[in-house]
């Protein structure tokens, strides 16, 4: 008996509506951020934290209304379990994303200006931002994130919180959930928001502000 050509469409239909949302692969070796962040905590946080938020999010959404939209309108309009792990999925590719074994460590024109207007220097920035990540109680993120304007603004989220929900354009975020930093920092969260800013590249961070 041979597969009608309407058997056919609808087994292409479904393997489309199936694939939903893949992994996005490290853009480095996972030891290329070492001594900053070591292989260790990547294959723990790329291949079983953030690969954990996919898996759980497809399975959640599998059938859904969700199934066929992209990860970002996935986040802006759900909620509950569903956002939990949309936006954790989208939150560890934008952060893997930004770092670099050889980085740049100065903004460009463009965006130091918008830097010292809105905080004085680069280095306050950096304190500021540093700051909130030691004083964030329990699990979440820190942001840098810009307005429409191109208003900079640093913005501390619990959990899996993120900009994109206040219509800001995220531009750097700081993960301080201890998943990011324990196995490498133990206790110590402020040191690894200090080397943060070592593996940091900046010319990420100009290309995210410059789609503004
Ligand atoms: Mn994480």
């Amino acid at each position: 008996m041979g597969v009608s050509p309407i058997n056919t469409v609808t087994m292409t239909i479904k393997t489309i509506a199936t694939a939903l949302i893949s992994i996005v692969e490290l853009p480095y070796a996972y030891d290329a951020l070492e001594p900053y962040i070591s292989a260790e905590t990547l294959h723990f946080h790329h291949d079983k934290h953030y690969a954990g938020y996919v898996a759980k999010l497809n399975e959640l959404i599998d059938g859904t209304r969700y199934a066929t939209l992209p990860l970002e309108d996935i986040v802006l309009t759900s909620d509950g379990a569903i956002f939990n792990n949309a936006a954790q999925a989208w939150n560890h590719v934008f952060y893997f994303e930004q770092f670099s074994p050889t980085p740049h460590h100065h903004p460009s024109d463009g965006l130091r200006r918008a830097i010292d207007a809105e905080f004085g220097s680069l280095e306050v920035l950096k304190e500021r931002m540093t700051t909130h990540a030691t004083t964030l109680f329990g699990s979440g993120w820190v942001w840098l994130a810009a307005d429409r304007d191109g208003r900079l603004f640093i913005i501390s989220k619990p959990n899996a919180g993120t900009p994109l929900t206040d219509d800001l354009m995220p531009l750097i975020a700081i993960d301080v959930w201890e998943h990011a930093y324990y196995l490498d920092y133990r206790n110590m969260r402020k040191n690894s928001v200090e080397d943060f800013w070592k593996i940091l590249d900046w010319r990420v961070i100009d290309e995210r502000y410059n789609r503004i």
